[in-house]
């Protein structure tokens, strides 16, 4: 007989690393913004993968362009071409407005990529002496749970434990100028930061921050590294969270929604000076750019290029404000947002983020927490405005 979902999640216990701690919730089968559960039961998905689900899970037209490709190829290797690659990287150095993609899997192997050509470019094109680069980073980040990622991290939850870490980088504070400027010196590589701290809990920086790091990093010869990974691709009510202050980075790292939600996609976009000091052999990956990847990649990009989820994203973005406006002195204390993304500071005397997320959860909704008594929403760009309000009705509930 099928398990429910307690025996399912009793199952796991001997069996899982305990490296997470999921609501207790077994999810089944999911289209759109619902998902369900092994017993039937619906939940409005905020929390759309941590934007790995932007486009909704199983979009008709990602589901398809994914089909079509499992019946041609999936798999090459980089050893040889395959057909679906060079389609992928012009959409996708199209959409960015950059030259060339390095296509990748997951997240922290785009950053982790993303550093090694900013290292490459120092030593090539800047002359920093070898080994001597450094790379300067924002307290507060979340790049990824590599070693050398977490080693610039200032969670110790994430670090501990896992020495010993890389060394050259610098950490300043984030959405600080003077520090970062104070910081940058010959050696720098790159100055790698999130246009928008979203593990932190949704911080967007002032006005001004990001077209300060772009002249800072311009005057100063180095580059600057957009970690878009979370915050672009139509989140923010823009392709990118750095065109609201119409900033080029050097480099972006992209991924999550990349892969539409089916398969893990990430990449590279840079100019071609940039990208351009890999050679043969210097980097690689297995899967990166696999006909499958490459596929789905492109159906993103098409979506992407109608600009339809980025104004869905700007429009009821508006919406989510409001609604969180009027909760904010009724168990809301203060939340920040742009686009289809907020985080929300609850009272701590209401509970914590997770029994808030455990209360949003009876109530049909799902929602993760993150530091203390922060949650944070970020629904599929393909959610409707009713369905927002419902959602925010669940959370003055929950609150309640
Ligand atoms: N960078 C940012 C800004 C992220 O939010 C994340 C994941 O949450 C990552 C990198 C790491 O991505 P992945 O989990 O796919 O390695």
């Amino acid at each position: 007989a099928p398990r429910s979902s307690a025996e399912l999640i009793q199952a796991e216990g001997p069996v899982l690393a305990h490296n997470y701690h999921p609501l207790p919730v077994v999810v089944a089968r999911a289209e759109g913004v619902w998902v369900e559960d092994v017993e039937g039961r619906r939940y409005l998905d905020m929390l759309a993968g941590y934007s790995a689900l932007n486009f909704g899970h199983r979009h008709p037209a990602l589901i398809e362009a994914a089909h079509r490709q499992l019946d041609q190829l999936t798999l090459t290797s980089r050893a040889f071409h395959n057909d679906r690659l060079a389609g992928f990287a012009e959409g996708l150095a199209e959409l960015t407005g950059q030259d060339m993609v390095l296509p990748m899997n997951t997240g922290a192997e785009a950053v982790e990529s993303g550093i090694k050509v900013a290292r490459k470019w120092a030593y090539d094109v800047k002359g920093v002496p070898a080994d001597r680069a450094t790379i300067v980073v924002a307290g507060g980040n979340f790049h990824g749970r590599t070693t050398t990622i977490v080693g610039f991290s200032d969670d110790d939850t994430a670090r501990a434990g896992f020495g010993p870490f890389a060394p050259g980088f610098r950490t300043v504070p984030y959405n600080d100028l003077a520090a970062l400027e104070a910081a940058v010196d010959e050696t720098t590589a790159a100055v790698l930061i999130e246009p928008i701290q979203g593990e932190a809990g949704v911080l967007i920086p002032d006005d001004g921050y990001l077209a300060g790091v772009r002249d800072l990093t311009r005057r100063a010869g180095c580059l600057f590294i957009a970690d878009e990974i979370q915050s672009g691709l139509g989140r923010t009510g823009t392709t990118l969270a750095v065109e609201h202050e119409s900033v080029v980075p050097d480099v972006l790292l992209l991924g999550k929604a990349l892969g539409g939600g089916i398969v893990p996609v990430s990449a590279v976009v840079a100019r071609r000076e940039v990208l351009g000091v890999l050679g043969p052999g210097q980097h690689g990956s297995t899967f990166g750019g696999n006909p499958l990847a490459a596929a789905v990649g492109s159906a993103v990009v098409e979506l992407l290029a109608t600009g339809e989820f980025q104004r869905r994203a700007a429009e009821l973005g508006e919406r989510l404000r409001g609604g969180l406006a009027a909760l904010t002195g009724k168990g809301v204390t203060g939340f920040r947002a742009r686009g289809l993304w907020a985080g929300v500071d609850i009272d701590p005397a209401l509970g914590t983020g997770r029994e808030i997320s455990e209360r949003l959860l009876k109530e049909g909704v799902l929602v993760k927490d993150t530091h203390g008594s922060t949650i944070r929403l970020a629904p599929p760009l393909t959610i409707t405005g009713e369905e927002l309000d419902a959602a925010l009705g669940s959370l003055e509930r929950a609150l309640g």
